[in-house]
């Protein structure tokens, strides 16, 4: 990862409560919400509970059930919204490059719609 996990990232915040969010789904080791600026008609964003702030953070630190619990929410998400049929997109940025505006690894739901080529 790069640097120190930010206990103070609003993806935190809203882990513990303290800023609001519209779930979607929950489980042991995921959170499921709305992105509060939708680039789609869904848009989606599921976060490990875990503090991470990069995939690779992620996929190295986290223990087995962690990462089965988080792979699992996103497949749920996605079937429970009814993507499977027509389609939709998971997207995750890390770091400078790609433009990472919350220190908080999370993969983007996109859905709802034929979309473009890319969506940040
Ligand atoms: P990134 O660029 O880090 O991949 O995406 C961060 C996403 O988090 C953006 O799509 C942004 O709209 C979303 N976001 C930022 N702050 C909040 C918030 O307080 N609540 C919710 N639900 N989404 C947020």
């Amino acid at each position: 990862g790069r640097g120190p996990y930010d206990p103070q990232n609003v993806f935190a915040k809203i882990l513990r409560g303290e800023i609001p969010c519209r779930k979607i789904y929950e489980n042991e080791y995921a959170l499921a919400f709305h992105d509060i600026a939708p680039q789609a008609p869904v848009h989606v964003l599921v976060i490990p509970k875990g503090p991470y702030v990069s995939f690779a953070d992620f996929s190295q630190t986290a223990d087995e059930a962690e990462i089965a619990g988080f792979t699992r929410a996103v497949g749920h998400v996605a079937a429970s919204l009814g993507l499977e049929e027509d389609g939709y997109r998971l997207l995750a940025n890390m770091g400078v490059a790609a433009g990472q505006e919350v220190p908080h690894f999370h993969v983007h739901l996109f859905g709802g719609a034929a979309l473009g080529p890319m969506l940040h």
